[in-house]
C-alpha cells in the first residue's frame, strides 16, 4: 500500500467469493479503493447484480480530482449492497453524503460502526437500565 492509502475495498459475489479487491492509490495518485476495485470488473458483469462491496470507509460523494465519485460508480455498477466500517469523517471532506444516495435508491448500506454502537447502547439498556453514566457510543 502506498503513502496515505487508507481505504481498501472488496467486491464479493452472492456466494461470498471475492470478485475483485483494491486499495486507494493502487492504480494512481487520485484513485479510490472502490474505483480501483470496480475498474477490475467488466461493466455489466452479471455478478455485480448480486454483489456486496465491503469498504473501510463510506464511498465518496464528491472528488477534488476529475474522477466520478465512488457512490455514483457503485450505483452505475448496479451493486445492491454495501458494507462500510465507518462513515467518512470530516477529516477528509466536510460534507460527504456517499451513504444517502445509495440508500435513497434502495441499495442496502450496512454501517458496521453505527451497528456496533447501537449494540453497545442496547446492551447497556438491557443490563444497566438505571445507569446514570453518559454513554460514549
Ligand atoms: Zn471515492
Amino acid at each position: 500500500m502506498a503513502g496515505f492509502a487508507y481505504l481498501v475495498c472488496e467486491v464479493h459475489g452472492t456466494a461470498r467469493s471475492e470478485l475483485a479487491a483494491g486499495y486507494s492509490r493502487e492504480a494512481g495518485p487520485h484513485e479510490h479503493a472502490e474505483e480501483v476495485t470496480l475498474d477490475k470488473l467488466a461493466a455489466g458483469d452479471p455478478h455485480l447484480a448480486g454483489a456486496t462491496i465491503y469498504s473501510t470507509l463510506e464511498p465518496c460523494s464528491q472528488r477534488r480530482s476529475p474522477h466520478t465519485p465512488c457512490a455514483q460508480r457503485i450505483l452505475a455498477a448496479g451493486v445492491p449492497r454495501v458494507v462500510i466500517a465507518w462513515r467518512k469523517p470530516a477529516l477528509f471532506v466536510d460534507d460527504c453524503i456517499g451513504y444517502e444516495p445509495l440508500v435513497k435508491v434502495g441499495v442496502t448500506v450496512v454501517d458496521k460502526l453505527a451497528a456496533a454502537a447501537k449494540a453497545v447502547r442496547d446492551l447497556c439498556a438491557r443490563h444497566a437500565p438505571s445507569c446514570k453514566e453518559k454513554c460514549i457510543v
